[in-house]
């Protein structure tokens, strides 16, 4: 135990975590900054009620919303987000592509919701892609842009063939703001802030289209109830007037504010998914050119520019790597559980440096050296 690795073979910041996920740190100096005047303050006011204007407009504007579409923020996470989807947005059955275990956890609370019927569900192997398909009698296709589980990333377009007035529902979490997206193949898109933006959990935010508007007020309006906390009509209704429907973190929301403002100075959604692109090309080229290593994700095409996930030779005492790598401040490298026999999983997002990701390459070479 207690190799040290050389300081310039370091990164110049050692968090590779998939969620919670960097926060850059200058960040947190920039909220301190802001002193008494919004932490600790109302969030039925003015300074609060500006960060969620500023954390609105900028996703409007990273998205390039189509006209009619809206931000909606609530309280409780993606998680949180699949249970009101099934009170909301799905009126009587869902169709799931499933290939990780976070879309699986959305096809079961489908599942297990008693007033709505059995979805369909179209699954692929840990390290493949499953594609939602046209079919007549669900009201909502649901799948993971970028799965986070297993590092795979899944194209967003609505199926061929579906018809109008069925909803696409992805869930963006980890992929939202570092991968590319046509927004209007979406009605739903949702996601959290602890991963591409950098800052910490707890909140769930979603673009909408005119159509899935158009369905969260009908089911509203109709007999099914609907617990306030997924209310995703109230919501939508709060985030227009600048706020949420009970007290939401205002440090996530500020930090968020924060890597938005980053994002679109670097130059948008453009300049972050070239950003993860490049980190990207640096894991799977050193994956598949070590001996010692290679990508879990067999077709190229599926690897996550977002989420590496990399298998490490049988021989490699992975438990003792990531200890060597963690007393070097470099933290986080588990992979998800159960996912692959000896792997190790590396974020991307735009606020990890594609520099550093070189350079935990390297690292990663160095100790295993010495192993
Ligand atoms: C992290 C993650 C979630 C869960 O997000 P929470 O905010 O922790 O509920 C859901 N889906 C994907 C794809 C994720 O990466």
């Amino acid at each position: 135990m207690a190799l040290r690795i050389p300081d310039d073979l370091l990164p110049a910041d050692g968090r590779f975590g998939s969620g919670p996920s960097k926060v850059p740190a200058g960040r947190l100096g920039a909220l301190a900054a802001t002193g008494v005047d919004l932490m600790g303050t109302s969030h039925r006011q003015a300074p609060v009620k500006h960060v969620v204007r500023r954390v609105v407009d900028g996703l409007t504007t990273l998205f390039s919303l189509p006209s009619g579409y809206e931000v909606a923020i609530g309280n409780g996470g993606s998680a949180a987000f699949w249970d009101l989807a099934t009170f909301a947005l799905v009126e009587q059955r869902s169709q799931h592509a499933v290939f990780g275990e976070f879309g699986a956890k959305f096809a079961s609370a489908s599942r297990n919701a008693p007033w709505l019927g059995e979805p369909t569900v179209l699954t692929a192997e840990a390290g493949g892609l499953a594609v939602p398909v046209a079919e007549d009698d669900v009201d909502v296709y649901a799948w993971t842009h970028n799965e986070t589980s297993t590092g795979v990333v899944a194209p967003v377009v609505r199926p061929a063939g579906a018809r109008a007035g069925q909803l696409v529902l992805v869930d963006a979490t980890s992929a939202a703001g570092g991968l590319g997206v046509d927004i209007a193949e979406t009605d739903v898109y949702y996601f959290a802030p602890q991963k591409s933006f950098a800052s910490d959990g707890g909140l769930w935010l979603t673009t909408l289209s005119p159509a899935a508007i158009e369905r969260a007020e009908r089911i509203a309006a109709s007999d099914r109830h609907v617990p306030a906390f997924f209310d995703l009509v109230g919501a939508l209704k709060s985030t227009r007037l600048d706020q949420t429907y009970n007290t939401p973190a205002v440090a996530t929301l500020f930090l968020m504010a924060e890597q938005l403002d980053w994002m679109l100075a670097q130059g948008g959604l453009d300049a972050m998914s070239a950003r993860t692109a490049a980190s990207a090309e640096t894991v799977y080229g050193w994956a598949e050119k070590a001996s010692y290593v290679a990508p879990f994700v067999p077709d190229p095409s599926h690897r996550s520019p977002v989420v590496a996930t990399v298998e490490l030779d049988a021989s490699i005492d992975k438990v003792r790597l990531m200890d060597e790598l963690r007393a070097n401040g470099i933290v986080d490298l588990d992979a998800y559980r159960g996912v692959g026999a000896n792997q190790l999983r590396i974020a991307m997002y735009p606020a990890v440096d594609p520099a550093d990701v070189e350079a935990l390459t390297r690292c990663v070479d160095w100790v295993v050296e010495r192993l």
